[in-house]
C-alpha cells in the first residue's frame, strides 16, 4: 500500500499524538478533520463502520481521546452527550433545539464581558452558545404548520 501525501501527513498527526498510525486511526482522524457537524464517537463509528467491520467502538473513542489530548481536535460536552469539533480554534456555537444541528460562529476579537467578571479573572477565552432554530428547520415548520 502507498499512501499518498494526504496520508502521510494523517499518519503523521497520529504519531505526534502518540498513537500508531493504523489504517482505521487514519480513517478516523481523516473522517474528523474535515467534519463540521460536530459528530459524536458513535456516528464517527458508525459512518466508517462500513469500511471498517472489525473496527471497536473503544478505537474510535480512544483516537479521539489522544487527538483531543495532543490538541488537534475539541470535545465539545453538551448535557450528556460529547461531540467532537477539529475546529481548535476559540469560536461560539449555534445549535438547532429541533434537529440538533451544531453550526461554528466566528469568535469576536474583543468579546464584550459580563462587569462582574472584570475584577481579577483574567479571561483566556469565551465560548457561547447559540440556541434556537436553524434556518431549514424553520422553513419546514412554516410550509408544515396547517
Ligand atoms: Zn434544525
Ligand atoms: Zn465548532
Amino acid at each position: 500500500m502507498t499512501l499518498n501525501y494526504d496520508e502521510l501527513d494523517l499518519a503523521r498527526t497520529l504519531r505526534a499524538a502518540g498513537l500508531r498510525a493504523t489504517p482505521q486511526r487514519v480513517a478516523i482522524l481523516r473522517s474528523i478533520e474535515h467534519d463540521k457537524s460536530h459528530p459524536t464517537a458513535q456516528a464517527l463509528f458508525e459512518r466508517l463502520r462500513a469500511e471498517f467491520p472489525a473496527m471497536s467502538f473503544a478505537t474510535v473513542y480512544n483516537t479521539l481521546a489522544a487527538l483531543t489530548k495532543a490538541g488537534r481536535v475539541q470535545p465539545m460536552h453538551l448535557g450528556t452527550v460529547t461531540r467532537f469539533d477539529p475546529n481548535v480554534v476559540p469560536h461560539h456555537h449555534a445549535i438547532c433545539d429541533v434537529c440538533g444541528t451544531v453550526r461554528d460562529v466566528p469568535a469576536a476579537d474583543e468579546p464584550l464581558l459580563p462587569a462582574s467578571l472584570a475584577e481579577g479573572f483574567e479571561v483566556r477565552r469565551v465560548e457561547g452558545i447559540f440556541r434556537g432554530r436553524c434556518g431549514r428547520c424553520r422553513k419546514t415548520r412554516r410550509t408544515s404548520a396547517r
